[in-house]
């Protein structure tokens, strides 16, 4: 910490609330849970905390809005990232949304423990909502607490900043700090609940708005605000449209379709599985966000959640995903369509969508896989094909794509005999389980390589353009689950070394780097079934 702590640059933040100046608040000034209609939002302050502590920031959100690092060790940022400290010019508010949640429409949802600050415009990077998750009960918390633990934090705080740097869109996270105050859980809904460090996590995103903003004004049929919120959206968060275009609402819900999809798209490249793709966690700007039982793909699995909630009915799969978000634009359709008035337009961008995702997941593959384009139906053939050779043995997804690029289709094609044993050996440090490997699978493995070898061979990129290609698309390094596992026991014990250090490893994660090989392994045996690594609840 810094002794004499400046409040300089803290102070040269900007805030220009535009969502409180330009939306209607709810007319009740005290916090206590109920049912908000007619308002966007309610204006509500952070519960004060007795003893916050830095556990990490991110230098990089941290310049988006201007602060350098001295600032973010300062007592200051630490007092105001936890919300001890409310500057000049924030003017703190939940947010009213409702959303379905798995499939079910459950009313009023909101922010039941994100509590926004203010609005900071930055000259260079534009408009930032600064969001702190886990600061204390709002007129949204329902039955909860408000409050967030060590665990789940450290886990939303990384992940955010993880994606960003694999290029996936997402909120960002600027702070993560301890409250100094304990928080219960009962992490498997179990009847056995534990005290835990109370943290919280300061967000950053040019807009927070949700599918289920919308939908909640739909519900209630509240028309007019609800037009009044669409308006608001597209002139404040999609400023590059037209407004007064004649078909201003079909332009947008097409640029949310395709922002959606090309977010799955990204997610799917990259083997992340969200985990609760509930309206209420869709970001109208197709960014991810709300990192709660999210899990990183290890055998290639389409039927694999990492959360328990979701164990039995698997709706929130891995390979779910792109179906899932569809159906979640398809219900901001209906809840947008009293203002659009017809609902043909909204159907043809849907309609398309699904075209348009095909295509796009199809290309993002064949980058996979280091071709120049995606052409047609052969590539087809070679996607599935491989996709339904995982299935026979469990395949690390991210190490497999990784070490394609180094594989040399020539030198297997003349090895004879001696195929089936070099396949073996190429694909070993993905394999889970060695032994599934048997002499079929082998045989079969041989053959895909020799048909992906020829397509190679046809293909117009020389061999080191598409090994850096294919490096810029298959990361070497991803947050994975059982290294965030590790990383938050070591935090609960008064350790955040490795949390800064998982930091530092995803900030380049299509780099090799030095002595951080462990990181880019196969989960290791012991965290198959592990609580954290493999199995997440949603209580966080
Ligand atoms: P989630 O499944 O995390 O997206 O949360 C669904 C809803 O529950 C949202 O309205 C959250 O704000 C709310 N919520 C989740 N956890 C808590 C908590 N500990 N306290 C208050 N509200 C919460
Ligand atoms: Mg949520």
């Amino acid at each position: 910490m810094t002794p004499n702590p400046s409040r300089d640059s803290l102070d040269t933040l900007t805030f220009d609330n535009r969502f409180v100046r330009q939306l209607p608040a709810d007319p009740e000034p005290r916090n206590f849970r109920r049912q908000v209609s007619g308002a966007c939002y309610s204006r509500v302050m952070p519960t004060k905390v007795t003893a916050p502590e830095l556990v990490a920031f991110s230098k990089e959100a941290a310049r988006l809005i201007g602060l350098d690092e001295a600032t973010c060790r300062s007592d200051i940022f630490t007092q105001v990232f936890t919300g001890n400290l409310i500057l000049p010019g924030m003017d703190p508010f939940a947010m009213c949304y409702g959303g379905h949640q798995f499939g079910n429409w459950a009313g009023q949802l909101g922010d039941g423990r994100a509590i926004n600050l203010g609005e900071v415009v930055d000259k260079d990077s534009g408009r930032w909502i600064l969001q702190l998750k886990g600061a204390g009960p709002t007129p949204y918390s329902r039955t909860a607490d408000g409050l967030a633990v060590l665990r789940s934090s450290i886990r939303e705080f990384l992940c955010s900043e993880a994606m960003f740097h694999l290029g996936v869109p997402t909120t960002r996270a600027l702070s993560l700090t301890l409250t100094g105050e304990p928080v219960e859980r009962d992490m498997f809904y179990d009847g056995h609940p534990k005290e835990e460090p109370g943290a919280v996590v300061c967000r950053m995103a040019p807009s927070f708005t949700r599918f289920g903003n919308f939908q909640i004004l739909s519900a209630r049929e509240e028309t007019d605000l609800l037009k009044h919120l669409m308006t608001y959206t597209v002139k404040t968060d999609f400023p590059h449209l037209n407004p007064d275009a004649k078909d201003i609402w079909e332009i947008w819900f097409r640029e949310i379709c395709h922002r959606t999809m090309e977010m799955v798209t990204h997610w799917m490249r990259v083997g992340f599985v969200h985990g609760v793709m509930n309206t209420d966690n869709m970001s109208i700007l197709g960014q991810t966000i709300d990192y709660g039982p999210y899990g990183w793909l290890e055998d290639y699995d389409p039927r694999w959640t990492p959360n328990t909630t979701d164990a039995s009915g698997r709706r929130y799969a891995f390979g779910n995903q792109p179906q899932i978000a569809l159906w979640n634009l398809g219900q901001l359709a209906n809840a947008i369509l009293p203002v659009v008035g017809h609902a043909d337009p909204l159907q043809s961008a849907l309609d398309d969508t699904i075209n348009t995702y095909s295509v796009a997941y199809k290309r993002m593959m064949a980058e996979k896989l280091g071709f120049e384009t995606f052409e047609g139906v052969n590539d087809d053939t070679i996607i599935n094909g491989l996709l339904a050779l995982f299935q026979m043995a469990e395949t690390d997804y991210t190490i497999f794509f990784r070490r394609l690029a180094r594989l040399d289709t020539d030198a297997l094609e003349n090895s004879g005999d001696g195929v089936e044993n070099r396949v073996r050996e190429f694909l070993t440090p993905a394999l889970y389980r060695p032994e599934q490997a048997d002499d079929l699978y082998l045989e079969k493995m041989a053959r895909w390589f020799k048909i992906y070898g020829l397509r190679l061979q046809e293909d117009a990129l020389d061999a080191d353009e598409r090994i850096k290609r294919m490096n810029r698309v298959n990361p070497k390094y991803v947050l994975r689950n059982y290294l965030a596992q590790t990383a938050i026991e070591k935090a609960e014990a008064g350790d955040y070394s490795m949390v800064w250090e998982l930091l530092d490893l995803i900030r380049h994660p299509y780099d090799t780097q030095k002595g951080k090989e462990a990181f880019a392994e196969k989960r290791p045996e012991w965290a198959r079934h592990k609580p954290g690594c493999s199995m997440l609840s949603c209580s966080s």
